[in-house]
C-alpha cells in the first residue's frame, strides 16, 4: 500500500451563515453556525487516504475540545495521528463568515499549527519511510523547509500546494519535486496571470509544475516530459471548498502507485469531481470505489 506523510496544519472552522456580514461596528443577526473540521493538511491527509494511502499525519492540535474532535475526525478516515503533537493551549481556527452571495471573510488563528516550526523527534524517520510528503504553508515556513529537506535526504518525492499564497523560499522550492498551485496562486508566484506561462515560468524553480484550473481542469509541465492538460469532468457543483485538497491528496496516491502523470492527473480529477457535487470540505471527499467509478 502506498504511504503518504502530510506535514501540515489542522483547523476548526467555525462558520456563520449570514444574510450580509456585518461592516465595521455593526452587529447582524445570523441564520446558522456550524463547526467544519478543517485546515488545509488534515483535508489532503482525509483525501489521501480515502483514496487508499496508508497516510501519516504530522502536526499539532491543542488541548482544547477542538484538538480532541480534530484529531478523531482524522482517525475516522483512517489517518494515523501517532506525529500529531497536542500541545497547550488553543487547536488553529478558522472564522469564517458566509453571506448569502456565497461570498466569505476569514480570520485564522494559526494557535497550534505556529508551533509545528520544525520536526519532532520521529518525524524524520516517517518521512523517508513514506512514498511522497504532502505539503502546504499553513504552517511555518520553518518547518515545511525542514520537511521537504528531510524527504529529500530520503529520496522522498515532496509534492507543495504553496496555499496560502505567498513567496517561497529558495531552500523549500530547491527541496520540492512537484508544485501544484491554482491559478491565482500561480500567478502571485510568477507575475503571469496566463496559467501555462507561469507553470513554464515556475519549471526555473522546480521539475515538475501542476496548476489547477478549477471545472477547466489542470494543466502539467515539466522539465522532462511533454506537457499535458486534463480536463475535468463535467459536473454541477454544489460547493468547491476542498477541492484542490481532494485533488492534491487523491494525485499523490496515484503517483505513488507508480501510475503515468496523465493517468495520476485524471483520476485525481475525478476525486475532485466528486467532492465539488456534494456540500463541504473533508466530509465531500470520495472514496477509492467511487474514484475509480467515475473515472471509468
Ligand atoms: P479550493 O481552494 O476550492 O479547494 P483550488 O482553488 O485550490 O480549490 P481549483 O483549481 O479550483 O483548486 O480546483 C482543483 C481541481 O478540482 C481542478 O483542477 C478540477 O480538477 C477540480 N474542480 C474544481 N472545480 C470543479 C468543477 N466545478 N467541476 C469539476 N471539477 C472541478
Amino acid at each position: 500500500m502506498t504511504h503518504i506523510a502530510v506535514l501540515g496544519s489542522t483547523n476548526m472552522d467555525l462558520v456563520a451563515y449570514v444574510a450580509k456580514a456585518p461592516q465595521r461596528g455593526e452587529t447582524v443577526t445570523g441564520r446558522e453556525f456550524r463547526t467544519i473540521p478543517g485546515g488545509k493538511g488534515a483535508n489532503q491527509a482525509i483525501a489521501a487516504a480515502r483514496a487508499g494511502a496508508t497516510v501519516s499525519m504530522i502536526g499539532a492540535v491543542g488541548n482544547d475540545a477542538y484538538g480532541t474532535q480534530l484529531r478523531s475526525t482524522l482517525e475516522h478516515s483512517g489517518v494515523d495521528t501517532d506525529h500529531l503533537r497536542t500541545v497547550e493551549g488553543p487547536s488553529g481556527t478558522a472564522h469564517i463568515v458566509v453571506d448569502d452571495e456565497g461570498g466569505n471573510a476569514i480570520v485564522v488563528i494559526p494557535a497550534a499549527n505556529g508551533t509545528v516550526d520544525h520536526l519532532a523527534p520521529g518525524d524524520d524517520g516517517l518521512i523517508a519511510s513514506a512514498d511522497a510528503l504532502l505539503l502546504q504553508l499553513e504552517i511555518p515556513l520553518a518547518a515545511a523547509i525542514a520537511g521537504a529537506e528531510a524527504a529529500r535526504a530520503h529520496r522522498v518525492r515532496t509534492i507543495l500546494t504553496p496555499a496560502p499564497a505567498q513567496p517561497l523560499p529558495i531552500e523549500l522550492l530547491a527541496a520540492t519535486d512537484l508544485l501544484i498551485p491554482n491559478e491565482h496562486e500561480a500567478s502571485t508566484l510568477t507575475g503571469r496571470t496566463d496559467p501555462h506561462a507561469a507553470a513554464i515560468a515556475l519549471l526555473d524553480e522546480v521539475p515538475e509544475v501542476v496548476v489547477t484550473l478549477g471545472s477547466a481542469g489542470s494543466l502539467y509541465v515539466s522539465r522532462y516530459a511533454e506537457p499535458l492538460t486534463v480536463p475535468a469532468p463535467q459536473v454541477t457543483a454544489v460547493d468547491s471548498t476542498g477541492a484542490g485538497d481532494t485533488f492534491a491528496g487523491a494525485l499523490a496516491v496515484a503517483l505513488g502507485e507508480g501510475r503515468p502523470m496523465r493517468e495520476a492527473l485524471k483520476w485525481a480529477a475525478a476525486a475532485a469531481a466528486i467532492s465539488v457535487q456534494r456540500a463541504g470540505a473533508s466530509v465531500s471527499m470520495p472514496y477509492r470505489p467511487e474514484i475509480d467509478k467515475q473515472c471509468t
